[in-house]
């Protein structure tokens, strides 16, 4: 049997299992997706397992987005620029790291909401690894404007100075009332990529912006998507603001690993009630 399946470890909050297999059924792919949680002493050896022609490919998870770089045998220049992989794709017994979080974050961006991020004003709030995928793909798309808001200013620097390289000037700030007045009064989209809000989390009630200062003509995106709803969705729907939330973006990095490991088009729709399910269950 064809296998597929999410490397990460721990994996019991995963729901990429419930949607991905969606998908593979709505296709008839003779392959099943496999929950890979590994710990990191076995990670060498779990990817002498994996090499024969019946491995597809994987999702990776935290925390081995970055220490898979190594593992693979070539990485995509998008994930190099990145500095990340999330998604494994097994060509001809050639292992290909690539990294569809960012492309997963425009996608669900364009197709699903129509924005189109070129010329656009956009703040980020935190400097993680999310932070790096959607920063880097937003630049490729050409924005015009870039401000990062993060707890620990010097890693909001290094990101910035990262993605200069580019070629967009970037502004980077802490994460407090004071300094996110200006910028949120002249901005086009708003990403939250901390864990602010996440349950389980280090602050699952509180919205990383205050409330008070949610801009009512941005876009406000969360990608932290448990809960559905995040205090800051729930903020920006109460200021009428347009939102976004996390589960779009999980599902569309899933889209594009789907169509990359089966080269057919994913069923977006199938995946994304798939999800939805799974995270209400
Ligand atoms: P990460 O690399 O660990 O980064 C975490 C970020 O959150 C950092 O900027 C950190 O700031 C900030 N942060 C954490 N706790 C905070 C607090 N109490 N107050 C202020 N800032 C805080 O994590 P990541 O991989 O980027 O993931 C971040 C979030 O995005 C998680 O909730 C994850 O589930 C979600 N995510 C969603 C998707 C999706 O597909 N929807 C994909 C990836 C990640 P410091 O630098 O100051 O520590």
């Amino acid at each position: 049997m064809k296998r597929i399946g999410i490397l990460g470890y721990p994996l019991s909050h995963s729901i990429s299992p419930e949607f991905q297999q969606a998908a593979l059924y709505h296709h008839e792919i003779k392959a099943t997706f496999h929950r890979w949680e590994v710990t990191a002493d076995d990670l060498n050896s779990f990817f002498e397992t994996i090499r024969d022609s019946n491995f597809i490919g994987a999702s990776v998870t935290i925390p081995y987005k970055e220490k898979c770089l190594d593992l693979v045998d070539e990485i995509t220049e998008s994930a190099r620029l990145i500095g990340a992989i999330n998604c494994i794709v097994n060509r001809d017994n050639v292992l290909v790291g690539h990294n569809t979080d960012g492309s997963g974050f425009i996608r669900a961006l364009k197709t699903k909401y129509g924005f189109e991020p070129s010329d656009k004003k956009v703040l980020i709030i935190g400097a993680g690894g999310a932070a790096k995928a959607i920063a880097y793909s937003l630049i490729q798309e050409g924005i015009s404007q870039l401000t990062i808001a993060n707890r620990t200013i010097t890693r909001a620097e290094e990101l910035a100075q990262r993605l200069e390289r580019n070629g967009l000037k970037i502004n980077s700030i802490k994460l407090d009332k004071q300094t996110l007045v200006a910028p949120l009064s002249n901005v086009d989209l708003i990403v939250n990529t901390t864990s602010i809000g996440m349950k389980n989390g280090p602050d699952p009630q509180h919205s990383p912006i205050p409330p008070d200062l949610i801009p009512q003509n941005a876009i406000i995106n969360d990608i932290v998507y448990n809960p559905i709803e995040t205090p800051l969705i729930k903020a920006a729907k109460l200021k009428q603001a347009p939102t976004i939330g996390g589960l779009d973006m999980l599902v569309y990095q899933g889209v594009e690993a789907f169509e990359l490991w089966t080269k057919t088009l994913a069923p977006e729709t199938i995946m994304y009630d798939a999800a939805q399910k799974a995270l209400r269950s």
